[in-house]
């Protein structure tokens, strides 16, 4: 893999910051190290002392003096080392890399600590995409992602997708308008990136097979371009075994893995990491050293603290228990019961957009869902889908919803709906 060509002007000129990488020298030595370096400022002088969190199941988190004084300090950027090694065993038991992604010459695989998920897929943009590119993606796609990419004036080309995710076929015809061969080449317009949600998505809840995995991964070797799997709804699979994943696949060392402890641990805390061939990591962790520096160093020895307590063997199944089940929707709308994640993209039957819908009527009775148009590249485009969200709500609140939803209707001979002025 030549990484070199897939990175951006911005990204290349990036160099380590000299204080970052003292701090980093720091955290791995022993405690005796006298550091006159790193600018640190006195712990001693912070008002906040120690530390105990209540943990369900009745545990407790205790950051005594000391600890507490490491977690309001600076600390490395990558994270801190103990998280981290969680994180490198977790990656390993749950993806198994292929070996030859570890090798020297497809680039070592390396692992970050992110503020959120979000952090991680804004700067892996800004790494890989410059203006005028061409970027692949299954549209409707989070929101999220299209604010950090359409900014960068790249050119998004939809993969078309249904309920299990990206089409392959659909894929290798949009592909077929390049040769493979041009791909290496410098200023070629071969797509270099590939986004997509592949368990549980954004908004659509659709979750890839692992069969239209392996054809993507194919493609991605055929025209050399990286595959950006963000996934932080893949703990929030419903059924065993869980698919595997790019990266479980990933011989070349191509793929991007973004996971978020958002939806399993806390998404104020903000924490997630991204899991790559190391040439591309290092490359967001300069990013990082350059903006927010680390993630916050009390997140993550909390967050540390919680997982060794857990251990590897109990994570999955703690993870596991905030899986809700999938509801029933009015029968005037068209859905696939989502096999992952938190959403249910629900197609309203006879209406052609439900912006209105959604933002005047449902909000007048006090029901909020998101019209569907804010997911698609274009969100002027007219959309009959809205994406509710039943993480949140009682069973009582989404039959309130149904009911509100059912009302705002009338049905027609036709079994279609028109929308009550
Ligand atoms: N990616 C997708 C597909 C998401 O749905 C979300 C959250 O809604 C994120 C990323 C952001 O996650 P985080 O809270 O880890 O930044
Ligand atoms: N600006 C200056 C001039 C600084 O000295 C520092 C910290 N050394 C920063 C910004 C970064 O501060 P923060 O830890 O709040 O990101």
């Amino acid at each position: 893999m030549n990484y070199a060509r897939f990175l951006t002007a911005v990204s290349a000129a990036r160099r380590p910051s000299p204080i970052r990488i003292l701090t980093e020298l720091q955290q791995r030595s022993p405690p005796s190290l006298i550091s006159l370096a790193g600018g640190a400022p006195n712990p001693n002088t912070f008002p906040f002392l120690s530390a105990s969190i209540k943990v369900s199941g009745g545990e407790v988190l205790v950051l005594d003096e000391p600890l507490m004084k490491r977690a309001l300090q600076y600390s490395g950027s990558y994270g801190i080392p103990e998280l981290l090694s969680w994180m490198k065993d977790l990656q390993k038991s749950l993806h198994n890399p292929p070996p030859a992604s570890y090798s020297p010459e497809r680039g070592q695989m390396e692992m970050c600590v992110t503020t959120g998920s979000q952090e991680g897929l804004c700067k892996i943009f800004e790494m890989l995409v410059s203006s005028g590119d061409n970027v692949l993606l299954d549209a409707p796609t989070y929101s999220g992602t299209l604010a950090a990419l359409q900014p960068l004036g790249c050119n998004l080309i939809n993969v078309a997708s249904d309920h299990h995710g990206m089409i392959p076929a659909d894929l290798g015809k949009i592909l077929g308008r390049w040769d493979p061969a041009d791909a290496q080449k410098p200023g070629s317009s071969v797509p270099r990136v590939l986004y997509t949600i592949p368990n549980g998505g954004n908004p659509t809840g659709a979750s890839m097979t692992y069969e239209r995995k392996q054809e993507v991964y194919e493609l991605a070797r055929k025209y050399d371009f990286l595959i950006i799997e963000d996934d932080p709804y893949y703990f929030l699979q419903f059924q065993k075994p869980w698919a595997p994943t790019f990266l479980s696949m990933d011989v070349d060392g191509r793929v991007l893995r973004m996971d978020s402890f958002s939806k399993i641990l806390s998404s104020g805390l903000r924490i997630g990491f991204v899991t790559g061939p190391k040439p591309l990591v290092d490359r967001v962790v300069l990013h990082i050293q350059a903006s927010t520096m680390h993630t916050s160093t009390f997140t993550q020895l909390m967050v540390s603290q919680l997982l060794h307590n857990w251990g590897p063997g109990e994570t999955n199944s703690s993870i596991s228990r905030t899986a809700f089940s999938p509801v029933c929707f009015v029968d005037v709308a068209e859905w696939h019961p989502p096999m992952a994640g938190m959403f249910l993209w629900i197609k309203l039957k006879g209406i052609k957009d439900t912006q209105q819908l959604i933002m005047k009527k449902a909000l007048e009775k006090e029901v909020l869902l998101v019209p569907g148009g804010v997911f698609n590249i274009n969100s002027s485009d007219p959309c009959p889908y809205v994406r509710a969200a039943f993480s949140l709500s009682t069973p009582q609140q989404i039959d309130e919803v149904q009911h509100t939803l059912t009302n705002i209707f009338i049905r027609s001979g036709s079994g279609e709906c028109i929308l009550l002025q």
